[in-house]
């Protein structure tokens, strides 16, 4: 279980009376329920905006009751949006679609928008799987961004560094823009995501798992068993050395426990 709500509410910038939002969206992945025997389409399940701090802890117990119950994730983009610009562009689409006779779901249509929406004042997402390159990632930023070495600990946060997001695999870093060309040269295999389903804001505990694949996160993994012979009864694991084969790797992994 991962619940981000205490850090997610002090991002908030603005407040009722600023018509803007923070985009939220819950989420089945389809990474998620792979070990289920009915295929799971990546689908969102329900979206929010959310304008102001209260209005999220409003929120909090229908998000977390419907994340519990689908298995699905909360996400929420921390780059704030505004209505007006939304009200735009959704009268710009609806008009494009009713020109070329195009007929589409309406909250798809809301969603898009709500979705690929720019915002005034961007934050982008470092999502670090490998928490060891984290403090790689935050020389290279501190180097970028000139925070003085001395002092970089209380800097950081005031010139790029919004907020440090714990997710299921390891954390997001909250920044604003920087220069991602150079950054992807240094960091091939860490993505930026600049306009995204932002970052985690709930992780249920009903996709709790004790182990997973140590590569890749992956829940969808077998181990090897002594079973009896004739009934087929399992007896017990064979120790060796906590291997196992990982479904999502194709490949022989070890185990790692959560
Ligand atoms: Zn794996």
């Amino acid at each position: 279980m991962v619940d981000n709500f205490d850090l997610i509410k002090p991002l908030f910038y603005f407040n009722e009376a600023n018509n803007m939002f923070f985009f939220c969206q819950i989420v089945m992945r389809a990474k998620d329920h792979k070990d289920n025997r009915k295929k799971v389409k990546e689908s969102a399940i329900k979206t929010y905006f959310i304008t102001s701090r209260e209005h999220l802890e409003s929120l909090k117990e229908e998000i977390v009751m419907l994340c519990e119950y689908y298995g699905a994730r909360a996400y929420i983009n921390v780059s704030g949006k505004d209505f007006k610009k939304f009200q735009d562009e959704l009268l710009c689409k609806l008009a494009e679609y009713n020109a070329t006779n195009t007929v589409v779901k309406p909250f798809r249509v809301v969603n898009r928008i709500a979705g690929t929406l720019g915002s005034r004042n961007p934050r982008w997402v470092i999502d670090i799987d490998d928490v060891s390159m984290k403090p790689a990632i935050l020389d290279w930023l501190d180097n970028h961004f000139h925070v003085e070495e001395a002092s970089a600990a209380c800097n950081r946060e005031s010139i790029y560094l919004v907020s440090t997001i714990p997710t299921v695999q390891g954390e997001h870093l909250i920044t604003y823009p920087f220069y991602t060309d150079l950054f992807k040269e240094e960091f091939p295999n860490v993505d930026v995501h600049k306009n995204s389903m932002g970052t985690l804001l709930y992780y249920p505990k009903s996709l709790n798992h004790r182990y997973v694949c140590s590569e890749c996160g992956s829940p969808n993994i077998q181990v090897q068993a002594w079973v009896n012979a004739n009934t087929n009864e399992y007896v017990d694991d064979i120790a060796d050395n906590a291997g196992c084969w990982c479904e999502d790797c194709s490949n022989h992994t070890k185990l790692k426990e959560v």
